[in-house]
């Protein structure tokens, strides 16, 4: 049975990212966390008005581990559905949820008039590294919450993909094959895990064109703003950062304005190469906060696709 509404819903809810990736202008959209307490909420707030004026083409919120996380991504995506004109696009994982329960978070978003929905399976409760465990009710894999979600209403489905190889996956030619599954299961454009080299995604899109799959990729980039976060996005994405990033930073280790500049520049000369490859669009990790990913993004001198 179908969840959606049926009321009529204000048209940048019903945006479709799709729509916006295949036009001539690139889709510049942002990613913002659910915060842990009010503070935290405050902060993102802050973050979500300045990046509200430039009118990015979409805005993302990520889906939590568990429990009160998970109830603070959806007050905050119903929040941006609420108060502002963007264009919410809600993550939603199958860790630890039934089929029911994946439903029901479902008929959540669509009774706030969310239209788009990024189906990720999650990582492993452990963390990533630590084995996978499906809910006993619940499904396994990605592809099958892009079917469950396109099975409930008129919802516009993403997926993940990795340019650098998921952690979990035996090769760069299985994860191109997991692309096209989740293609065939319906989802219509796919965001990555943030990388640094256009080599990385060049190689990914190709095999997914190899394919048959002409499926829009959006790059996810993270500007690095301190060293430190350096081992922290190895942990996160599986890979080490390359040595021509690494080495750049680090040569401003002492100076921190230094090393945010730099990797302002890190992030925009890659994102000019990846659009000038014909990227679709780029999509920023912000951290909740907006000002090295704007300052990317006035770099690029470009509009973003409504
Ligand atoms: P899947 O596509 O299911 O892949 C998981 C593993 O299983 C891979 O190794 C894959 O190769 C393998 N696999 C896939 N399908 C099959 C199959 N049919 N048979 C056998 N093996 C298969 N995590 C969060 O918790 N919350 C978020 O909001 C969130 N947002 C993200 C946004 C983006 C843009 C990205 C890139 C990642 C995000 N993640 C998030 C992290 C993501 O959930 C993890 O990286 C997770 O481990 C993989 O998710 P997936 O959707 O790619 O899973």
């Amino acid at each position: 049975m179908p969840v959606s509404t049926r009321l009529p819903r204000p048209e940048h809810l019903t945006r479709s990212i799709p729509a916006a990736l295949a036009g001539p202008l690139p889709s510049i959209s942002f990613e913002f966390f659910p915060p842990r307490d009010d503070a935290g909420e405050a902060v993102l707030w802050e973050a979500i008005r300045r990046i509200e004026k430039v009118h990015p083409t979409f805005v993302s919120v990520t889906y939590g581990a568990g429990g009160t996380t998970r109830d603070r991504t959806i007050r905050v995506t119903e929040r941006i559905a609420r108060e502002t004109l963007l264009t919410p696009l809600a993550h939603l994982t199958c860790v630890g949820h039934s089929v029911g329960e994946l439903r029901n978070v479902v008929g959540s978003l669509s009774a706030a008039g969310l239209r788009n929905i990024l189906a990720l399976r999650g990582d492993p409760q452990g963390g990533p590294g630590q084995p996978w465990v499906k809910h006993s009710e619940g499904v396994d894999h990605a592809d099958e919450l892009v079917s469950l979600v396109r099975s409930l209403g008129d919802f516009t489905v993403g997926v993940a993909a990795f340019p650098d190889q998921h952690p979990e996956s035996p090769s760069l030619d299985f994860d191109a094959e997991v692309l096209v599954r989740k293609a065939d299961a319906g989802a219509a454009y796919a965001i990555t895990q943030f990388f640094f080299t256009r080599e990385a995604y060049v190689g990914l899109r190709d095999r997914v064109r190899a394919r048959g799959r002409d499926l829009p990729i959006i790059p996810g980039l993270m500007p690095v703003t301190n060293v430190k976060q350096l081992a922290k996005m190895t942990e996160l994405s599986g890979q080490p950062v390359p040595s021509s990033v690494t080495s750049r930073l680090e040569a401003v280790e002492g100076d921190p304005a230094a090393v945010r500049e730099v990797g302002v520049d890190i992030t925009t000369e890659l994102a000019q190469e990846l659009l000038a490859e014909g990227a679709p669009g780029i999509h920023f990790i912000t951290m909740n906060r907006s000002t090295a990913t704007l300052q990317v993004f006035e770099n690029l001198g470009i509009a973003a696709a409504r």
